[in-house]
């Protein structure tokens, strides 16, 4: 198979989109998990995915899987994504890149009609950030197996005490898939760095590897 290339702006395009959901004044985002503003979010991104070919579903704690078929249903599935909820004073890009970058994988992989052997699936995981509902990553928590589902659900909003269950039931994301006992052949995630480290070692070339192809 010949290399494939991403479409740079089409990526851009999702990112920008899905920026505009709880923009800030400051050019950042504000997207709470499990507001209302997170399910404008989680449905723009199910509807981009449902238009790539893709079949959604929701478990329990409103993880969103976007299933895109291989030759061979019955491999473990190759999983990619990352979380659409943000901090209070968030950016465009924590979480969402990961999310349209393996939406924007999809989209390429339809462009040319490739078929992968194994099944895809685009993830966003459920509050991620712990900002409103702690402690952190409880959606991918919980389908690890390394936090309680109905403890999970149980986590109150640090402000107002509604708990996160009530708060995915009332903006239409909590699912009724089983949460997790799925094996995964790999899981991919693209995040930001969101510090000076990266970008300075890059540019010493002091990383062991250098992204020359
Ligand atoms: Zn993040």
């Amino acid at each position: 198979m010949r290399n494939l290339q991403v479409n740079g702006e089409r990526l851009w395009a999702s990112l920008m989109e899905l920026a505009r959901i709880g923009a800030t004044e400051k050019g950042g985002v504000c997207r709470l998990a499990a507001s209302d503003l997170d399910g404008q979010a989680r449905r723009l991104l199910i509807r981009s995915c449902e238009e790539a070919g893709c079949s959604v579903r929701v478990d329990r704690i409103g993880n969103i899987f976007a299933r895109r078929p291989g030759r061979d249903p019955g491999l473990a599935l190759v999983m990619t994504g990352s979380h659409l909820d943000t901090q209070p004073t968030g950016g465009k890009f924590d979480g969402a890149y990961g999310v349209m970058a393996a939406l924007e994988v999809v989209r390429t992989l339809n462009d040319v009609g490739y078929e992968t052997q194994a099944p895809i699936e685009i993830v966003a995981w459920t509050n991620e950030e712990g900002s409103r509902f702690s402690p952190a990553m409880v959606g991918s928590g919980a389908f690890a197996g390394v936090f309680d589902l109905s403890k999970a659900l149980a986590r109150p909003d640090n402000v107002t005490g509604v708990t996160l269950g009530a708060e995915l039931e009332r903006i239409g994301f909590a699912g009724s898939d089983r949460v997790g006992g799925r094996p995964l052949k790999a899981y991919f995630e693209a995040h930001i760095e969101q510090g000076p480290i990266l970008e300075r070692l890059c540019s010493e070339q002091t990383l062991p590897f250098t992204a020359r192809y």
